[in-house]
């Protein structure tokens, strides 16, 4: 380290080392930090002992929801975020995925998957997928039209089965 970081700069670090510790793709990590991918794979050793994985990523949130459960999950998420981000429709920041992240964490008891997370905010604000509105529960949730379960509100589909 030659130079020393300024506020931001170390903000910055501190918000990759968070999401790296979640185990967030390198690239993405690289996307929202604009560090670059040697010392994020350096940190990525450091913190979890092996090196980060090098597969392909995934090409939206479609992989991570098999079922209902995971569509309502990754919708109740979505929902907190944007709950989050007032101005609504802004650009998806590091600092926001985590604050997002860990509320969801402290609401849900549960850790969801950092990169599903990533896809699923990322994926409604591209309008990759769908945002809708249920007209029986009034649950806003992920839809998409390819996948025959998140074709109908997750909410109202879970609540049948029991
Ligand atoms: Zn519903």
């Amino acid at each position: 380290m030659a130079a020393l970081l300024s506020p931001e700069e170390l903000e910055n670090h501190r918000l990759a080392h968070e999401l790296i510790r979640l185990k967030l793709r390198l690239p993405i990590v690289n996307y929202l930090t604009q560090i670059h991918h040697k010392p994020l794979r350096l940190r990525w050793r450091a913190i979890h002992g092996e090196s980060p994985p090098n597969g392909r990523l995934p090409e939206s949130v479609r992989p991570f929801i098999p079922d209902p459960f995971s569509v309502a999950e990754l919708s109740s998420f979505v929902a907190m975020y944007n709950r989050l981000d007032h101005a609504g429709g802004r650009k998806v920041t590091a600092s926001m995925l985590l604050r997002a992240w860990e509320m969801h964490r402290r609401v849900t008891h549960n850790e969801l998957d950092i990169n599903a997370a990533w896809y699923a905010i990322r994926d409604v604000r591209s309008k990759i997928v769908a945002w809708k509105r249920c007209g029986r529960c009034r649950t806003s949730f992920i839809y998409e039209v390819n996948e025959t379960h998140a074709r109908d509100c997750p909410f109202c589909a879970l609540s049948r089965e029991r």
